[in-house]
């Protein structure tokens, strides 16, 4: 990898730098979704130990979640996500990796939550140069082939004025329950076709570059009954000679695909859609299971240490405060998310691509022309610009 790319948040030319290297050298990033500073953490720690580029997620669920169960407002989603991507932005660095800081789904009916997010980018791109996250998706499969590219020609303009990665879907993902909603439907809609990512690239690239396709081939979200829809990763090879057929170019693999339904496929799988030009591999499903399995193996194990404050086999006035501790149990999720995680980079082929950089760590907050401002002021104008967006945020409701 390009020793240009530089370790923490990267955005713009960084970012299409380093998914060139994946499309160029085969292997794929790991987009793993992140509802709290503590799998954060967890996926950053798997990344380091990697020596992976990693990519965290927030969906809009996982923006309320982070901002507080316990607040009701229109603006929630937002302002999680937002202070989501600080937290990541605040430590990302110091994990020695390029990390890619992304929101995942965002439905029409979501659109609020997004423009909410823009308006964070845009307020930081005013400050420091670049945008707050690095890309976004936009997933209006629902709507009709021509609505869907409408809309995301609309918000790609004003994106990439700001330097922001647009990922889009086209076609349908199945998953939804048991297979029941999938008996109507023509098994050929399961499968975008070349056309259809075509379609999307003649609207696109005219605007920018920095984008990339989420193209149903079978997947699903979720983990499901094997033989419910077959997964066909190599269709994605067709929409690549397809594009390549229709520019005339060198390039094999013109497009930038990504793999949504990660979670429960198998290695050969995914090593086909990687090799088809697959940059990025949503996973969240086996991770959550993973974060649980940890606590839930802690707690089968000490059992008897966590039933109260105190009191133990070891005697009754015993303490258990090493056991009931947060960072004690919490840690063993961590720790097997993590494990997860480098699972993933291992199927995607990314270890090892990526030599990590340490003691370059700083809280990457204003960072600007790729000179990092590393003191206490920048930190300090961080957490204004964090008041300013949400403020922003709840003056919009
Ligand atoms: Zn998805």
């Amino acid at each position: 990898m390009s020793s240009k790319i530089p370790v923490g948040v990267v955005t713009g030319k960084d970012l299409v730098a380093l998914l060139e290297d994946a499309r160029n050298r085969g292997y794929a990033i790991p987009a793993v979704n992140c509802t709290s500073s503590c799998t954060v953490n967890a996926v950053l720690e798997a990344a380091s130990k990697s020596k992976s580029p990693i990519m965290i997620q927030v969906s809009n669920g996982g923006g309320t979640y982070y901002l507080g169960k316990g607040i009701k407002d229109p603006n929630a989603s937002a302002a999680g996500s937002v202070a989501l991507a600080y937290h990541v932005r605040a430590v990302a660095s110091y994990y020695g990796v390029p990390v890619v800081l992304h929101s995942d789904h965002c439905a029409k009916k979501l659109l609020p939550w997004f423009d909410a997010m823009l308006a964070a980018d845009k307020e930081y791109y005013d400050k420091f140069g670049e945008p707050l996250f690095s890309s976004h998706m936009l997933d209006l499969s629902e709507e009709t082939d021509e609505e869907n590219i409408d809309i995301c020609v609309k918000y790609f303009k004003k994106m990439s004025a700001m330097d922001i990665w647009l990922e889009m879907e086209i076609g349908i993902t199945g998953g939804e329950e048991d297979g029941v909603n999938n008996e109507d439907v023509d098994p050929e809609k399961l499968y975008t076709t070349p056309e259809q990512v075509w379609a999307v690239y003649q609207a696109l690239s005219p605007i920018s570059p920095m984008f990339s396709i989420a193209a149903a081939f079978g997947n699903v979200h979720g983990v499901y009954k094997p033989g419910n829809v077959v997964l066909s990763p190599e269709k994605l090879g067709k929409h690549q000679a397809y594009a390549k057929q229709k520019l005339g170019c060198v390039e094999d693999k013109p497009l930038f695909l990504v793999m949504h339904g990660g979670s429960g496929s198998t290695a050969s799988e995914i090593a086909t859609a990687v090799s088809n030009g697959v940059v990025k591999m949503n996973i969240d499903t086996d991770t959550q299971w993973a974060f649980w399995d940890g606590i839930r193996g802690f707690e089968s194990s000490n059992r008897e240490y966590l039933q109260a404050q105190i009191g133990n086999p070891k005697g009754k006035d015993k303490p258990n405060k090493k056991f009931y501790d947060p960072r004690v149990w919490l840690r063993k999720g961590q720790e097997s998310m993590c494990k997860r995680v480098m699972d993933s980079c291992e199927k995607l082929s990314a270890v090892g691509t990526f030599e990590p950089r340490f003691g370059q760590g700083a809280p990457q907050i204003a960072e600007k022309g790729g000179k990092k401002e590393l003191n206490v002021i920048s930190v300090a104008v961080g957490c204004l610009a964090i008041g300013v967006a949400v403020g922003m945020a709840i003056a919009k409701k």
